[in-house]
């Protein structure tokens, strides 16, 4: 069957001799694991060149929020493995940066389509102690409904651990392009109550193998919304005005929470149409308002903000000071120190 490399079974002992040798290596100045992102795109540039800049801007975002937060950022534009294309293009990249990265804790896996929204909230990987894996999703839904749509795996935290590469080596064999992935395209339909028949994804077939061995994949896996790792555009991005007019950022819980990531599910202002789901323009339009959003926080710490949600246009909102440090105590981000 399919491999992404040699089997390797004994990675938390050749990580932690690494570890003992490298002391300190796997925490963050601050004392924090040390966690990599992980994004990327399609290596040829998109059909609507707007989408290119879209692209642009999403990377932008992630930059922002990972230099607040002492995360560091992998950007992949290669297909490492022909045979994983399209959304399967993730699991071999995971698999390399876990083992090239030993000093890596965490890898955060996010989509190209989503945008941090809330640039303060910080992720509490102090609660995830038990879990090697955590993803936006209903333990209902996956494992009761065995829907689909009971977790999204656009966003997802993997611990860099035996356990994870184990997972990802009974995962990507449902994905190789081809005969392979109809087959498994047909599985998943018949698995799942909800599922269209039409090749696997790597969503489907995650939610396939936790109901297939709930104990061994299920134990470590962290279904949960509270963290809002995804969070679907549709349901937020009208909003934005008002969270801005009620709430702030890094309120915590409440109504008017802001969103921690906005994710773009069904667009596609990139690629060529097909499954649209929502018209382009209806998207881009949208997405600009998101990263407006949220670079408004970013722009907030130089004393700049947008016009409005929809331009890219900026005006001052203080002036120029001969104590700009002094200045700093009263933002509302920080810049990192
Ligand atoms: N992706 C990639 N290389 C590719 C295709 C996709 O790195 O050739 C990444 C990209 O970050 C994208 C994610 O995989 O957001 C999921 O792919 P999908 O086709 O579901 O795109 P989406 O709908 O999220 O834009
Ligand atoms: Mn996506």
């Amino acid at each position: 069957p399919f491999q992404l490399g040699p089997k390797i079974s004994n990675w938390d002992e050749q990580r932690a001799v690494w570890l003992h040798n490298h002391p300190g290596a796997n925490m963050t100045a601050a004392g924090k694991p040390k966690v990599l992102l992980v994004t990327g795109s399609q290596p040829k540039q998109c059909v609507n060149p707007m989408g290119n800049f879209q692209l642009l801007k999403a990377m932008k975002n992630k930059v922002d929020y990972c230099r607040l937060h002492d995360i560091e950022v992998y950007y992949n534009l290669a297909h490492l493995d022909l045979a994983m294309n399209s959304f399967w293009a993730k699991l071999p990249l995971l698999r390399k940066m876990m083992l090239t990265h030993p000093d890596v804790e965490w890898i955060w896996w996010m989509d190209s389509d989503a945008l941090f929204t809330d640039m303060t909230y910080e992720v509490p990987f102090e609660n995830f102690d038990n879990y090697n894996m955590i993803l936006n999703g209903r333990d209902d839904d996956v494992y009761n409904k065995k829907s689909w749509l009971g977790l999204n795996a656009g966003i997802f935290l993997v611990r860099n651990c035996q356990w994870t590469l184990d997972l990802i080596d009974v995962w990507a064999p449902m994905g190789p392009k081809g005969q392979v992935r109809y087959g498994f395209g047909k599985v998943l339909a018949e698995a799942l109550s909800d599922r269209p028949e039409y090749e696997s994804d790597d969503q489907s077939a995650l939610v396939y193998l936790l109901n297939k061995d709930r104990e061994r994949w299920g134990s470590k896996v962290m279904l949960e919304t509270a963290v809002g790792l995804h969070g679907y555009w549709v349901m937020l991005v009208e909003r934005y005005e008002e969270l801005m007019a009620k709430g702030k950022p890094g309120a915590g819980g409440g109504e008017y929470r802001w969103p921690f990531v906005t994710h773009f599910v069904g667009c596609k202002p990139c690629g060529k149409g097909g499954d649209e789901s929502y018209a382009v323009d209806r998207c881009l339009k949208h997405m600009e308002r998101a990263f407006n959003f949220a670079d408004n926080q970013i722009l907030e710490l130089y004393g700049f903000q947008h016009d409005s949600l929809s331009t890219e246009a900026v005006h001052r909102v203080r002036p120029e000071s001969s104590d700009p440090l002094e200045l700093m105590d009263q933002l509302k981000l920080k810049p990192k120190v």
